[in-house]
């Protein structure tokens, strides 16, 4: 089933980061997942996400991918100078966050994790505003 990409728009900036990054390194993002809903589980998915955990998905902070490379698909396992370029790229923007420490295959995950500053009131005020008001169609 296809998704439309759902982002917060405060997001935006660090997408077309994210789009210039792919560019320069000469691959192509492929969206598979972005905003959620809570506890939406995803396939193979050992519990849905709640509200406790904070991810950045469930406020439209983050996306998960896989790269089109001259290669072929690159996940997070793969490896080749394309991704490695990616990753790169991606590492040298601040407030990027690559990976989610949790999942260590499929689709590539990066975030912005805005309330690792020890506040949480930006991710809340998120949560209240995207959970209630944005329908995924
Ligand atoms: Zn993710």
């Amino acid at each position: 089933m296809d998704y439309p990409v759902i982002i917060e728009e405060d997001f935006l900036p660090y997408v077309d980061d994210i789009n210039t990054i792919a560019s320069e390194c000469n691959v192509t993002v492929l969206v598979t997942h972005s905003y959620r809903k809570a506890n939406f589980g995803l396939n193979g998915q050992l519990r849905p996400p709640g509200r406790d955990e904070r991810t950045p998905h469930l406020i439209g902070h983050a996306i998960d991918m896989v790269l089109d490379t001259p290669s072929g698909i690159c996940d997070s396992q793969c490896t080749n100078p394309e991704k490695s370029c990616f990753f790169e790229g991606i590492q040298n923007i601040t407030g990027l966050e690559y990976g989610n420490g949790v999942f260590n295959d499929g689709p590539i995950h990066i975030a912005n994790n805005l309330w690792e500053n020890g506040s949480t009131q930006k991710w809340d005020d998120l949560y209240e505003k995207n959970q209630y008001n944005c329908i995924i169609p």
